[in-house]
């Protein structure tokens, strides 16, 4: 019988909300590329290929830096499950959904929750996250959002890493809307843990989980008392899938996501690191300049607002800002993000992400807010 499912054929779309961002013509085509056995030893040259490739990115040399299979919460997930054991003592830093998504799945863990919270829009300083440090004693980890894609806001790590080492405690990053767009820098903030997805600023579809561990990290994830909780997601499982060398079987791995990742990772590095900073950089004060004449005020805390996720205020007088999103949506094909939680109805998100990050795609939304709000 023949299929009464028509040919799939989705609208076009100009995505410029907290994710997916854009993707590139030729990740999609390296993502239609026929595949090869995850054992084949062309394959294993894609992933040491993939593994290098992340390195450069997240700056470190971390040997262990692969791509969880799974989207950023598989990455949260895989960080989390190793780091906590039960009973283990975990600070986490709540500034929003991210941070608030963590905190639940330390609890999960068994672990002890120390829970920081600095209202939405606003980061944790230095001196915040060390007085609990001393007050609590032993701490196994901290645990923190570099850009919390809630809120619009960009945490600080410097002075982070050496905090931590400094009181026995592994510092966990999640970098899901930063990498790729904004530094990250492992090695130099001393991060121990870091993950990030691929539909945000590397600009690849979701479904992988870029994964670092700092040897510290391993080592202490090696000698746990108890298994960990999690079979799919033990990383001294997946560090011997991911070991050249071993290539031992874990799992099956999504050939064609890697495919893109690797293509999307090629295409960040023909950019290089720098200028691909300063183009979120220039192309989010663009946006925001023009957001202000719109009449949207910043969300995040000045000094600390991210390139990568714009985040502002609705204008006065807009009480329900759905519509306009509906608009922008039915009328331009252009998507973008409202508030979470307490924020729903009173943010716009705009994520300018990877190759959402254009000048054309900054004028075709400031375009398209102005003729909604008229
Ligand atoms: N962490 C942050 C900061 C995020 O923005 C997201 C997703 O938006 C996640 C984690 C979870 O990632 P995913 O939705 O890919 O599972």
């Amino acid at each position: 019988m023949a299929s009464t499912v028509p040919e799939l054929k989705p609208s076009s779309r100009l995505l410029l909300g907290p994710g997916p961002s854009m993707v590139h013509p030729r990740v999609l085509r390296a993502m239609s590329t026929p595949l090869l056995g995850h054992l084949d030893p062309e394959f294993l040259v894609i992933m040491n290929e993939v593994q290098g490739m992340l390195r450069t990115v997240f700056q470190t040399e971390n040997p262990f830096t692969i791509a969880i299979s799974g989207t950023g919460s598989a990455g949260m997930e895989a960080a989390l499950v190793n780091v906590v054991e039960p009973g283990d003592k975990v600070i986490v830093c709540v500034a929003g959904v991210f941070g608030a998504r963590l905190a639940e799945i330390v609890g999960r863990c068994g672990g002890q929750l120390v829970k920081l919270e600095v209202p939405w829009g606003q980061v944790f300083t230095l001196d915040r996250i060390e007085e609990a440090l001393r007050k609590e004693g032993r701490v196994r980890a901290v645990a923190i959002v570099h850009a919390e894609t809630s809120t619009g806001a960009q945490q600080p790590l410097d002075g982070l890493g050496k905090l931590c080492r400094d009181h026995g405690a592994l510092l966990v990053v999640d970098a899901v809307t930063s990498l790729g767009g904004v530094p990250v820098e492992v090695d130099r903030n001393g991060i121990d843990v870091c993950y990030s997805g691929t539909q945000k600023c590397l600009s690849c579809p979701p479904g992988l989980a870029p994964l670092t561990f700092s040897p510290r990290a391993l080592e202490l994830v090696r000698a746990r008392k108890h298994k960990v909780q999690s079979w799919y997601l033990d990383v001294s499982m997946i560090a011997d899938y991911w070991a050249d060398g071993k290539r031992a079987y874990h799992h099956t791995a999504p050939i064609s996501m890697v495919y893109a990742l690797r293509e999307s990772l090629r295409l960040v590095l023909e950019e290089g690191l720098e200028p691909r900073f300063a183009r979120h950089r220039r192309h989010s004060a663009a946006v925001m300049a023009g957001l202000a004449e719109l009449g949207c005020t910043p969300n995040a805390a000045e000094g600390h607002r991210l390139p990568s996720l714009n985040c502002v205020r609705t204008p006065e007088g807009v009480n329900d800002e759905a519509p306009i999103r509906k608009a922008l949506l039915a009328d331009h094909g252009i998507e973008i993000g409202g508030g979470l939680g307490p924020l729903v109805g009173k943010i716009w998100r705009i994520g300018l992400m990877g190759e959402s990050s254009r000048q054309e795609h900054v004028l075709a939304v400031l375009a398209a807010l102005e003729q909604a709000l008229a």
